[in-house]
């Protein structure tokens, strides 16, 4: 069903120098509720005029926001933190019903999204230069970090609250202003988060909210008042972002696609790993940039062990509404994404993998909500487009190597470096994966290693493009830039022009 031939359904506002804003709607997109497959919202978005008053707001509120005392700053992030948690089930509420995650997923989000908010809060300290006291006789020197100025956000669909918080807390932390042009599939949570800090008492136009699809982060590319942008979405588009964005003259982090891998050592327990593949292949229908998609096992008696084991409990996946608290999968984001992910397991099976559980029966061409039940793959090997390519849905490739160093090289020879895991009993095992892996981010044990808040986030490879990884310290890098001085008081002694390289006296 098209809204357009629906007035009836809301329109999500724009977020504009403290208020909701619906603008002039030249151009507007569904938004859908992915469980019924029916057109929940319109959201508009922004024309050109539009944005570059949007920019125009935020490029006006930096100069006073940029001013503030960082404990000042930091004492609207504590308020903000407050209201967050108090708010937490209406932003899962309104991600479960644009997203179609489970509603205990999209709290855990939220929380994960809040402990930003959380070391942000510590501006005050994180934001400290350094300072030497006599560099030359009678010279101190020091240095700053400063803000950038208006700094721009463009996140993904699968976390529509904590991939904008991973940005937010910390940008406006170090006093820059921040455009967030957030996911067209599921707007909804950003709003919520835009009210919460006005309510926080964050000053107008500090943060605003611009909707739109490629022509906004266009908009934003090419504007010469937007001097960073933070990208978390798809590798081509990382790429794009990365390119354009650095080709006029901003600071850009992008973060792209994953195809996470599993080790699992022939001394690893078995129920646990059955357990742990499970959440980490399926939860959130797969859609998860740390989701694992393929299972490196180290030997066959332990991959026949573990597809045994693992077979059974994927068939009995609990596919459904993210409302009721059984649901362990929700459906995929669009009914065209469900089509993508089917076509990629015919492309698996004409590949040569075996497909042991196809999930596609009594789900792929149903009417009503993007429902999918659970894939599982053996014997998927390097060659394929399964293996190579992000499926981003609930498929489980299992791919078997003779040892642990076959797998080391398997993973690092592919295009993506965003996380991985590896389940083992022996620390030598571990400590030489952690050692030779080359991924941005490792677990030992531990199938999603997403990093605290104050560690920060970040793949290699095709999974970013940048030189920062997201939030934590390197963030704070990330929004300020540094200043080094270095001074001189007059004295009574005399000065003459030098004019060879200054060097210390
Ligand atoms: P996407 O790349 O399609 O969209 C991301 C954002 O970019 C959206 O705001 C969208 O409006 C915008 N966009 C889309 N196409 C564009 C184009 N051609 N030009 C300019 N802007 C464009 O990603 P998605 O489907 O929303 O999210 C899923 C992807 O995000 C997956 O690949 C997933 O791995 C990745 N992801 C990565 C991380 C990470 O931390 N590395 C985290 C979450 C998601």
């Amino acid at each position: 069903m098209s809204a357009s031939s629906n007035s009836a359904v809301p329109t999500i506002p724009h977020w504009l120098a403290g208020q909701a804003v619906i603008g002039a709607k030249e151009r507007a997109g569904d938004v859908f509720n992915p469980s019924t497959g029916e057109v929940s919202a319109r959201v508009p978005f922004a024309s050109p005029a539009e944005l570059d008053q949007c920019v125009a707001v935020a490029r006006e509120a930096f100069t006073g926001w940029a001013a503030t005392p960082p404990l000042r700053r930091a004492r609207v992030l504590f308020r903000f933190r407050q209201l967050l948690e108090a708010a937490s089930d209406e932003i899962a509420q309104a991600i479960s019903r644009e997203h179609g995650k489970t509603l205990a997923d999209a709290r855990g989000e939220v929380v994960r999204g809040l402990e930003v908010v959380e070391f942000a809060c510590g501006i005050p300290d994180l934001i400290k230069g350094e300072h030497s006291e006599n560099v030359g006789t009678g010279i101190d020197a020091f240095s700053l970090r400063q803000p950038l100025g208006v700094v721009a956000g463009i996140t993904p669909f699968n976390f529509p609250a904590m991939v904008p918080l991973w940005m937010i807390p910390v940008a406006l932390a170090c006093g820059n202003t921040f455009i967030l042009k957030p996911s067209e599939r599921d707007p909804s949570a950003s709003l919520i988060l835009a009210r919460l800090l006005k309510e926080a008492g964050l000053p107008d136009g500090v943060f605003n909210v611009l909707h739109g699809d490629k022509s906004a982060v266009d908009g934003l590319l090419q504007h010469r008042d937007v001097a960073a942008i933070s990208f978390v979405g798809s590798t081509p588009v990382a790429r794009y972002i990365h390119q354009q964005g650095t080709a006029n003259g901003k600071r850009v982090q992008a973060l792209g696609g994953a195809k996470n891998h599993m080790v699992i050592m022939p001394d690893a327990d078995i129920d646990d790993v059955v357990e742990a593949l499970l959440g980490a292949a399926y939860g959130s229908a797969g859609e998860r940039c740390m989701a694992i998609s393929i299972a490196v096992v180290v030997g066959d008696a332990n991959a026949d062990r573990l597809i045994a084991q693992l077979s059974e409990r994927v068939k009995k996946l609990r596919v459904g509404s993210p409302f009721e608290g059984a649901t362990e999968m929700g459906p995929l984001i669009t009914r065209e994404h469900r089509a993508k992910v089917c076509d990629y397991i015919d492309t698996g099976v004409k590949e040569g993998a075996q497909l042991i559980v196809d999930g596609r029966p009594g789900f792929a061409d149903k009417p009503g909500g993007f429902f999918l039940g659970g894939s599982l793959f053996d014997k998927v090997t390097t060659d394929m487009r399964i293996y190579q390519e992000e499926i981003f849905g609930p498929v489980l490739g299992v791919t078997r190597v003779p040892d642990l160093n076959s797998a080391i090289r398997l993973i690092n020879a592919h295009a993506y470096a965003n996380g991985t895991a590896i389940f083992t009993r022996s620390g030598a095992a571990a400590r030489a994966f952690t050692s030779g892996i080359e991924v941005g981010m490792v677990g030992v044990n531990v199938p999603l290693p997403v990093p605290m808040a104050f560690y920060s986030f970040g793949g290699w490879r095709g999974s970013l493009f940048g030189d920062h990884h997201i939030y934590g310290r390197e963030g704070v890098r990330f929004y300020t830039r540094m200043k080094a001085v270095t001074q001189r008081w007059p004295r009574d002694v005399e000065h003459k022009a030098e004019f060879s390289m200054p060097t210390m006296k």
